[in-house]
């Protein structure tokens, strides 16, 4: 009796036990097939920015020329289509690998049931994550709310080795469909001059490499510089599935450089691990007390949330962040940090504002990573930067971009202005006509930011 292997966040056939599991549930029952499904379900399309379906288009089509062209892409309700194709193929398994976000926990929920209405089943096996959310605990059996306690907890735990790859490579493809014809990969949307960089398992495994060989030993000293490219490029590659960070974490040694990644990979894991313990914590304050926090509304407060989407602050390091997302749809970790707290403490914004647009446009946007990595600098999430611990724009600028070549590249108003004196404009007027001035006055906001600060501890 052939299984079925439905593909979610796990677009890659090397290191699936999804997928030796459904093989080996095939084998078991009979002829050994195994059907790759792709559900597109409009819960998750529709909301989503277009470089996150333009990836997801590349990424399926790569999933299918691996799997020989058998993926069969059927859109619809995911509670309706995938019991009707386990049906219609005479399955009994549907074989997963574990979502742990708040709709997909729901989502499978309803599969479950409708498939045991049918007599079949929904067999997970495991997960995005090298250790599963809700697996690491306090010794109290509570869990953690702080990254480094939960790290030397997670690190401890330990992960499996990488799973095999499935042998008779490709005899158990299912590839007669009969009613099952795919309804194909959906188009892809444009992106309007965004450039992205390759999708798919082989340039997921490329791009490790790369990294591996060129930047891992250096990763510690640089990872925080945004004018160079340092950092692994993985977080769209890891989103999608099309490399799990096991494989990565097997090919990590002892080196500094080699930590200090394996560490930046635990962040993934524990806000991952956050979220699903606090579901509410994607749209509210984890810290529920920030609720009560003083913000900005009305038609200011919009021309500044306006002017901060389109890299338009007059603070070079914020706006080149800005314009790096509307260009790539990825932005460096460091100028992620800044650009969030210039939206919460310089314009006084609610972070949820800015994480959606960021959810809009990133092309790895990660409910768990983005939220949380906004609360995180909004002061109300876990184990979060003090609030009272304010990012200077510009001094962030001239640290972590000395040269000020990251702006450059990206605020071509800015080229004419040479070395780090790019950070502050205003000094040079004649040479940035273009550039407009800044809208806040950052030490005023601050002190602001403090006041509103204390008026919440009250
Ligand atoms: C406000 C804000 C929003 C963010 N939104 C997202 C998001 O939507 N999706 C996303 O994947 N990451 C998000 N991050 C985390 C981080 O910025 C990106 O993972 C990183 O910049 C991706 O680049 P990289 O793959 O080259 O990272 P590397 O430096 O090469 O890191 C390796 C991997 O570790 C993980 N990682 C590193 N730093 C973090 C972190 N702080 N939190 C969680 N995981 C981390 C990522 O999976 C990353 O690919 C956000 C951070 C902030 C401050």
């Amino acid at each position: 009796m052939p299984s079925v292997l439905w593909f979610r966040r796990d677009l890659r056939r090397h290191d699936n036990p999804a997928l030796l599991a459904a093989l080996d549930a095939a084998r078991t029952d009979g002829d050994g097939e195994v059907l790759p499904l792709f559900v597109l379900d409009n819960a998750l399309w529709t909301p989503s920015g277009d470089p996150r379906r333009a990836w997801l288009v590349r990424s399926l089509h790569a999933l299918d020329s691996s799997l020989g062209s058998a993926l069969v892409v059927r859109h619809g309700d995911p509670a309706v289509v995938v019991p009707e194709v386990a049906k219609a193929l005479g399955a009994r398994t549907v074989h997963i690998a574990a979502d742990f976000g708040p709709y997909g926990v729901r989502r499978d929920a309803s599969v479950a049931e409708a498939l045991a209405a049918d007599g079949r089943e929904l067999a997970t096996t495991g997960s995005p994550y090298a250790v599963a959310p809700g697996r690491v605990r306090k010794g109290d059996g509570t869990p953690y709310r702080v990254y480094t306690p939960f790290y030397r907890a997670w690190a401890a735990h330990g992960w499996r080795r990488p799973a095999a790859d499935p042998d008779a490579w490709p005899e158990w493809v299912r590839r007669t469909h009969g009613p099952l014809h795919s309804q194909g990969i959906p188009a892809e949307p444009g992106l309007g001059g965004m450039a992205l960089p390759e999708a798919g398992e082989d340039a997921a495994r490329a791009r490790w490499e790369t990294f591996r060989a060129d930047s891992l030993a250096s990763y510690g000293d640089l990872r925080d510089r945004a004018d160079l490219a340092a950092t692994s490029g993985l977080s769209v590659h890891l989103k999608w599935g099309e490399i799990h960070p096991r494989t990565l974490l097997a090919e990590l040694g002892d080196a500094a450089g080699h930590e200090v990644f394996r560490k930046e990979l635990a962040w993934r894991e524990f806000y991952a691990d956050v979220l699903h313990q606090a579901p509410a914590s994607a749209r509210t304050w984890l810290d529920e007390r920030f609720a009560g926090m003083e913000h900005d509304h009305g038609s200011t407060a919009d021309d500044r949330f306006e002017a901060w989407t389109r890299g338009e602050t007059g603070f070079p390091f914020v706006d080149a962040g800005m314009r790096q997302l509307l260009a790539e749809g990825w932005v460096h970790n460091r100028v992620r940090m800044v650009v969030a707290s210039f939206l919460v403490k310089d314009l006084h914004l609610e972070w949820q504002r800015g994480a959606r647009w960021f959810m809009t446009n990133l092309r790895d946007a990660d409910l768990a990573s983005n939220q949380h990595g906004w609360q995180w600098v909004a002061g109300s999430g876990t184990d979060a930067a003090p609030y009272f611990r304010i990012f200077n724009p510009v001094a962030q600028g001239q640290r972590f971009d000395p040269d000020g070549d990251y702006v450059r590249r990206y605020v071509p108003e800015l080229r004419g202005i040479e070395g780090g004196a790019v950070h502050e404009p205003w000094k040079a007027p004649l040479l940035a006509p273009d550039y407009p001035a800044p809208i806040v006055d950052h030490r005023e906001e601050r002190e602001e930011s403090l006041r509103r600060y204390a008026a919440l501890k009250r």
